[in-house]
């Protein structure tokens, strides 16, 4: 007897469990399948096959039949979901959920085929043309045309000769029909390939990478040709018969991008994002599955693509948050990375201008292989950046959001009809608060990080361990009163720029302006035409964009990021400057960054303006070490969500006294713990609590263990737990 190992394709804790059903001979593991479920017909997953099973013969159902005839998941991701159901304790049923695409599942895609037909060879045509009467025109001139003609397809036929016709010989089997599938594929704009004399670093890196299987951090400066280098690598590895995955974040998948990809590759190429249409995504998906693509370019989860015998994993702009999920199913690109690495025995290699401390201080510790490409191409040099001490401009009487440089660097970037982008640095709901005349800032005395100001309540809050403090209404410093909490829009900058400029073509870009599809692309491309023109927005405009007449780029609030309540601010404020930075002068024109900001002196803008990430990192890494953050400890939040506030508060609770015996008995391990909201308490009427804990490296693994069973008792129908590990961010 062969018995299957189903998973059934509900995501309910209570049903997430492996089912036994008997199979037919056809049955192959990574099949989807029809099986008999309570008193439903529902689709599963068969993850294995065997010869047994404990269930009793009266009990044991059978698979109905089979969704596909092929196997939609295979082998390398049965494992893959192994691994992630023991690592971030999900259900088996989401994790199959991001193998396949979502369309497949609804069943509202299905593959599109094109029926072509020919003669049948094994009948004597001549005889049969002979035999038809002389008055059915139509009929023999099909068939005269048929004689010139081998293959042809259906529907071209029908057009000329008539439904009817086509079908009476069909009927009479003189003519066969083959169905062949075809594959929506997405446009792209056609572009020439571009060959390129490979700089000498740039051919060291290629070579580093293609000598061995390991994990490379590629650390290159913006526009230091990093795209050539993936390129070429991909192109050897295909060379030897091998697959690659390169991953993009989905802001950076430009069409010039993806041109660029299939100028070189062609149809080698699949892309996977989310501005595909469901057909495009599926065809792509397909084209993958049945090796007929090699390549796959695609944001985060192209990291699931069902490539077999990968030869090399590259994820483009490492540091970027968006690699990490962080809603159901939680997972981090990087662990998936890693597993597929492994099994598949190729390269992985991450690349960035602003590496995370975290990949850096892997690459400093000799976890991976640290390859730099310090200089630009073109031999440019990086932009000057410029800091403007914004108090002292109130001081000299400019209480206006630009200083007065900025104004003037304006000005000469409109005569010359070059363009302009000024980013204005938002982030979340809400801000901190700052003194106008020191620039002082609240920390939380306990964890070093700016408090974040609660208009809702009028409250400073840590975001790290939920202390609240009074509002500031008067500056604890200096004494001044002039405290603002100081957040700039996109919008009030545009309509300022607007007065000064009312002939100059103004475009603004963030969450509110790109909310349709293509919205994006077109104030791109709009901008791209605009000369002068001046390009305003959030960090979507700061990264990977290549116009080469921007000489000018204006930091109008550069502190936004430095003051999150975050841990990471300063990383992500480094990251974000230095990458905007990056989008100045990269042609022939010399660019130049006006950077401005409250607190001058912050190391880390001197080291943005130095263009030293190195000393950046042992710099923060020494606070990171001092004041016991990742990488030296890690981050656990235990978020609980429920719509009734005791249930959650009650299952918090029992799980928080848990983890607190836990910690009593390893008082070692623990660095903190606590108990609270969370500090968005309610999202979608579901109220939020969480158990905050960082806890030391040596012993992490046991300790998030043994908080996993923990949580497991207390999962329930109502209550619904998230664990997650260093995450981005505490909201
Ligand atoms: P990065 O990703 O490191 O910021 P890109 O890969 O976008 O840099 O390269 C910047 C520009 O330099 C691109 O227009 C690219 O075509 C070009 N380029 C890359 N390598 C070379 C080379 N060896 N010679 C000339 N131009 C190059
Ligand atoms: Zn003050
Ligand atoms: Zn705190």
């Amino acid at each position: 007897m062969r018995i299957a190992e189903v998973i059934v394709d509900i995501t309910n804790s209570q049903v997430d469990k492996i089912f036994d059903y008997e199979i037919d001979e056809w049955g192959k593991v990574g099949m989807r399948v029809f099986v008999p479920f309570g008193n439903r017909i529902i689709q599963g997953f068969v993850i294995n096959i065997k010869d047994n099973t404990t269930v009793e013969k009266s009990k044991l159902k059978k698979v109905i039949s089979f969704v596909e005839d092929y196997v939609v998941i295979k082998e390398e991701l049965i494992r893959l979901m192994h691994f992630m159901v023991k690592k971030y304790h999900l259900r088996y049923a989401d994790c199959l959920r991001l193998f396949i695409p979502s369309e497949m599942r609804s069943d509202t895609i299905k593959p599109l085929f094109v029926s072509y037909v020919k003669i049948n060879d094994k009948i004597d045509f001549q005889d049969y043309k002979k035999n038809i009467r002389a008055n059915a025109k139509n009929q023999i001139a099909l068939c005269n045309f048929l004689e010139q003609n081998i293959l042809y397809k259906k529907t071209k036929l029908i057009e000329q000769f008539s439904r009817q016709t086509v079908k009476k010989l069909v009927d009479d089997n003189v003519l066969i029909e083959s169905k062949e599938t075809i594959y929506r594929q997405p446009d792209f704009n056609k572009i020439e390939k571009v060959s390129v004399v490979h700089t000498p670093l740039q051919n060291r890196a290629i070579n580093t990478i293609l000598s061995s299987n390991d994990t490379f951090l590629l650390f290159g400066v913006t526009g230091s040709g990093k795209t050539e280098v993936y390129m070429s690598v991909i192109e050897d590895v295909i060379k030897h018969g091998k697959t690659a995955i390169m991953l993009v974040p989905e802001i950076s998948l430009t069409p010039q991008v993806l041109a660029n990809f299939k100028a070189r590759f062609g149809n080698e190429v699949a892309i996977l994002h989310s501005g595909l249409s469901a057909g495009e995504r599926f065809d792509e998906w397909q084209r993958i599955l049945f090796n007929r693509a090699k390549i796959v370019v695609g944001a985060r989860s192209a990291i699931f693509a069902p490539l077999e015998n990968i030869g090399t994993i590259i994820i483009d702009e490492e540091h970027e948050t968006s690699y990490i999920s962080e809603s159901n199913p939680r997972y981090n690109t990087f662990d998936i990375a890693k597993f597929r690495k492994d099994y598949n025995n190729c390269s992985l290699v991450l690349a960035s201008a602003t590496p995370s401390i975290d990949s850096f201080n892997k690459a400093n510790c000799g976890e991976y292989k640290l390859i730099e490409l310090p200089e630009r191409v073109n031999g440019k040099k990086m932009p000057k950046i410029q800091i403007v001490d914004m108090l002292t401009e109130l001081r000299n009487g400019n209480s206006g959001m630009f200083s007065s440089v900025l104004l003037n660097e304006l000005d000469k970037c409109i005569k010359q009809k070059h363009q302009a982008m000024f980013f204005i640095n938002r982030r979340g709901y809400s801000s901190f608060m700052r003194c106008m005349n020191c620039g002082y800032v609240a920390k939380c005395t306990d964890c070093d990080v700016s408090l974040v100001y609660h208009k809702s309540e009028n409250k400073l809050k840590c975001h790290y361990c939920g202390k609240r403090y009074k509002a500031l209404t008067k500056c604890p410093e200096c004494g001044s009163e002039s405290i603002r909490n100081g957040a700039i829009g996109t919008e009030q900058v545009v309509s300022k720029l607007k007065e000064l400029y009312p002939n100059v073509n103004i475009l603004r870009m963030d969450n509110d302006t790109t909310r349709t599809k293509n919205a994006y692309q077109k104030i791109l491309t709009e901008f791209a035409n605009s000369k002068p023109g001046i390009l305003v927005g959030t960090q979507m405009i700061a990264k990977g964009h290549d116009f080469k007449d921007v000489t000018l780029v204006g930091i109008i609030d550069a502190d936004q990021s430095l003051y999150h309540s975050d841990y990471k601010s300063t990383e992500k404020t480094f990251e974000l400057i230095t990458q905007m930075s990056g989008r100045a002068g990269r042609a022939k024109d010399e660019g130049i960054v006006i950077l401005q900001t409250y607190a001058p002196r912050h190391y880390t803008y001197r080291f943005i303006a130095n263009y030293d990430y190195k000393s950046f990192f042992i710099k923060e890494l020494n606070l990171r070490k001092t004041t016991m953050f990742p990488p030296f400890t890690t981050i656990l939040r235990l978020l609980f969500t429920a719509q009734v506030d005791e249930t959650v508060r009650e299952i918090t609770k029992m799980c928080y006294n848990d983890i607190k015996k836990l910690r009593d008995d390893r008082l070692n391990d623990f660095v903190y713990l606590d108990v609270m909201k969370s500090p968005i308490s309610k999202i979608k009427n579901k109220i939020r609590y969480q158990i905050l804990a960082r806890i030391k490296n040596e012993n992490k693994d046991d300790i998030i263990e043994k908080i996993y069973d923990i949580c497991d008792k207390y999962q329930n129908g109502k209550v619904s737990i998230f664990v997650e590990i260093n995450p981005q961010n505490l909201s």
